[in-house]
């Protein structure tokens, strides 16, 4: 996160990466989340110049500071939270962020909705789903899904926006991805959080509605 590191132009690469997501769209509309973690505000800057106004961050404190002073120039960016939630951070991340993709556990949905009555404010929620059903992923087990995501919309009603997921390294992400999607048909929910910058237009074919894409853009990190 320093700010030493040099700055590429990023409207072609922005250009670039809008332009494969279009061709995969087939017409449909798909949100690209810029993953700018670890990158210097500067770059972020640059992206913003380039007409790219939603990012993603993976730490709530790392955010607010590049963050906070960003939202004063520019009042229409689109922040969210793509990384673990600590229960003691769900205030700050209430206040910060306009989307967290990341509610898992029954734990944080209450940190969630005692920070949002007491900040009269809440963030549009995706829940996480460990999709691959890995030990070290975060996200709801798969056993555990359904019941979960009704008992988030009973909780916090259209503020549950959708499912995001992270499918295993190593294999053809597809499969899950398409479990991921039958899941949010399932249970109405219209926003489908997957597809990153190695796997963005697998995604989209898979039915992807939103992707999170970092070093496609920025870089490597
Ligand atoms: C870092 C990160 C991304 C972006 O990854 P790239 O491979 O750099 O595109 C997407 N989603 C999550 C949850 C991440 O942590």
């Amino acid at each position: 996160m320093t700010d030493d590191q040099p700055i590429p132009d990023l409207a072609a690469t922005i250009a670039e990466v809008r332009a494969r997501i279009e061709r995969a769209a087939a017409g449909r509309e798909i949100g690209l989340v810029a993953v700018s973690k670890t990158k210097p505000v500067a770059a972020i800057e640059a992206a913003i110049a380039a007409g790219q106004l939603v990012f993603g961050e993976n730490r709530v404190q790392e955010a607010a500071l590049k963050f906070t002073p960003l939202r004063i120039p520019y009042a229409t960016l689109d922040l969210h939270l793509i990384g673990p939630l600590q229960t003691n951070k769900a205030r700050d991340a209430v206040l910060l962020f306009d989307q967290i993709e990341t509610l898992d556990r029954p734990k944080l949905a209450d940190a969630l909705a005692t920070a949002a009555e007491r900040e009269g404010t809440l963030p549009n929620l995706l829940v996480q789903v460990n999709i691959g059903d890995e030990a070290q992923k975060a996200g709801v087990a798969r056993a555990e899904a359904d019941g979960f995501i009704r008992a988030m919309r009973a909780r916090f009603g259209e503020a549950l926006r959708g499912l995001m997921a992270i499918p295993p390294v190593g294999v053809d992400p597809a499969p899950y991805f398409r479990d991921l999607v039958a899941m949010a048909d399932h249970h109405g929910l219209p926003i489908r959080s997957i597809g990153m910058s190695g796997d963005f237009e697998t995604a989209i074919a898979c039915g992807a509605t939103q992707v999170r894409v970092g070093s496609a853009l920025f870089g490597g990190r």
